[in-house]
């Protein structure tokens, strides 16, 4: 892999050491420039490139590919040749030796994937380093599942030999966010490659980097040339023609609710098939019979977990009214003391990932404060000590003013709780449906009874129990309604790589 010399691994070995160069130079050596495609670092066709920003600093720390039509265009074709050749003769236990080598690789060099994660999209070191080891885990999951992949036997009688094959169903396209860049990616790309598919994933712009690390190491670890390529750069330029591309089989986007639809409007076209996993507007519910301790702990994770900027943040509250207050005012007193800083400091809370988003929720807020909607806590951007140029808002709590205040139907995608109070069961199953989304929804109770019955009739494509988040890469993910449709995760995210092909012979 002579070609690796052009984007050199990463020059720190160790964690101290990289965070120690981050401080000291405000970034990496060696991070990658160009896209990887064939199995080498390929620069842009156009020459292009952009800048990526530390969100804890506020400022560029890195240049990568900003790619085109032209750069997607030779992924898809060098997709279509390891699809057709190598990796398309590969058995069923050779694609699970390859992805079991990922894992290995990638538990070796953890703390690399790691400090770019946090360096890139501003998140706690700690949320980076548990998201890797989710990344990981993906890979041994599936590892063990690629030669699991049974089909049916269909009957017929005596007279006929029928039987159902799971085909990969081709060349697929990942087009993958900025909250989750590593995790999303592998999430698509390790079923994707268990199934048999070939890759074109496209990081966003604003967080490129860990997406090409995985596609060098695949290299590494056996994986042929093609199958896993990376091609990165802005919505509009490399986004746009990867969906439109008639070589692209299947798309798994995740991402916002308008473009979202831009992507259901690009594969028609095409006749693509697609995953759509978009945005949320969870309910978390706390009964009166709740573990209230317990319960405290799960709404904090829930909605400033990662600044809030996760599709499935426990982004409502929906209170039982006798313990409300009481809830509320412990709840206050824990948000204010939530400790906000770079990623690589020992703090609570990081940055959001960019100005623009930290315009977005600051404009909700300020809408819900002009409404006249109570603010608990926090409400407003902050410049914390030693961070003063990242883009921070503080953690903010706001009561809902009805079932169809902005503050409550509307995703933020940032450290924002809203309230809502109600009298009983039924009613927090009201109102835990009354948005337009349907992703997850998490309840705490000591009755499994009313565990159950809120289980079976909210809208949502997984429900937590006692424990928001509870759950891994074995348990299928997705939405409902404006949330999206299809599965990512577990046996059924495996299934949506492929397609069924039904064989039936006639015999004498
Ligand atoms: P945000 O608005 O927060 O940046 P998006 O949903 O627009 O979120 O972005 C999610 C991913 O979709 C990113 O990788 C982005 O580059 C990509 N993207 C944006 N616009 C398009 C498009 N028209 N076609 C395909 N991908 C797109």
């Amino acid at each position: 892999m002579s070609a690796s010399l052009a984007n050199p691994t990463l020059a720190a070995p160790t964690l101290a050491e990289g965070m120690a160069e981050i401080r000291a130079t405000g970034t990496l050596t060696g991070l990658p420039r160009d896209h990887f495609i064939a199995g080498r670092w390929t620069p842009p066709a156009s020459g292009a490139r952009m800048d990526s920003a530390d969100p804890g600093r506020g400022a560029p720390f890195a240049a990568f590919a900003n790619g085109d039509a032209e750069d997607v265009d030779r992924a898809v074709t060098a997709a279509r040749a390891a699809f057709t050749g190598a990796w398309g003769d590969a058995s069923p236990a050779e694609r699970g030796r390859v992805l079991q080598r990922m894992a290995s690789l990638l538990r070796a060099e953890a703390d690399r994937f790691a400090l770019v994660e946090c360096l890139d999209s501003g998140k706690r070191l700690s949320e980076a380093q548990g998201d890797v080891r989710g990344v990981i885990r993906a890979f041994e999951y599936y590892a063990g599942a690629a030669d699991k992949l049974e089909g049916a036997s269909l009957p017929l009688g005596r007279n006929y030999l029928g039987f159902t094959l799971d085909e990969p169903v081709g060349v697929c396209a990942q087009v993958i966010p900025w909250n989750y860049p590593l995790s999303t990616a592998a999430r698509g790309i390790a079923p994707a490659l268990a199934a048999g598919c070939a890759i074109v994933a496209k990081p966003a712009e604003q967080t490129p980097f860990t997406a090409l690390m995985l596609a060098e190491l695949a290299t590494r670890a056996g994986l042929p040339d093609g199958a896993l390529n990376v091609v990165t750069g802005t919505g509009a330029r490399a986004g746009a023609p990867l969906v439109a591309h008639p070589g692209i089989h299947h798309i798994t986007f995740t991402g916002s609710v308008p473009t979202g639809i831009r992507v259901m409007q690009a594969a028609a076209e095409n006749v693509t098939r697609l995953v759509l996993e978009l945005g949320g507007k969870s309910p978390l519910v706390v009964l009166a019979d709740a573990d209230l301790d317990i319960a405290l702990e799960g709404v904090l994770e829930a909605i400033y977990e990662n600044a809030g900027q996760i599709c499935s943040a426990g982004s409502r509250l929906v209170l039982e009214r006798p313990i409300a207050d009481e809830f509320l005012a412990r709840l206050v007193a824990r948000v204010e003391k939530l400790r906000l800083g770079h990623g690589l400091d020992a703090v609570d809370v990081g940055p959001v990932n960019s100005a623009l988003q930290l315009e977005r929720i600051d404009a909700h807020v300020r809408r819900a404060e002009a409404a006249g909607n109570g603010i608990l806590a926090g409400g407003g951007i902050v410049h914390p000590a030693g961070a003063e140029g990242g883009w921070f808002f503080a953690p903010t709590i706001v009561l809902a003013r009805g079932l169809d205040d902005p503050i409550v139907t509307e995703e933020i995608f940032g450290p924002v709780l809203a309230v809502q109070i109600v009298g009983d069961l039924d009613e927090a199953i009201h109102v835990a449906n009354a948005t337009e989304f349907a992703l997850v929804a998490g309840i705490y109770t000591a009755s499994f009874d009313k565990a159950q019955r809120f289980a079976r009739r909210v809208d949502a494509g997984q429900v937590y129990i006692n424990e928001y988040f509870a759950g891994g890469i074995e348990v299928p993910f997705g939405g409902n309604r404006k949330s999206g449709f299809g599965r990512e995760k577990g046996m059924e995210g495996l299934r949506s790589y492929c397609r069924t092909k039904s064989i039936v012979a006639r015999l004498r």
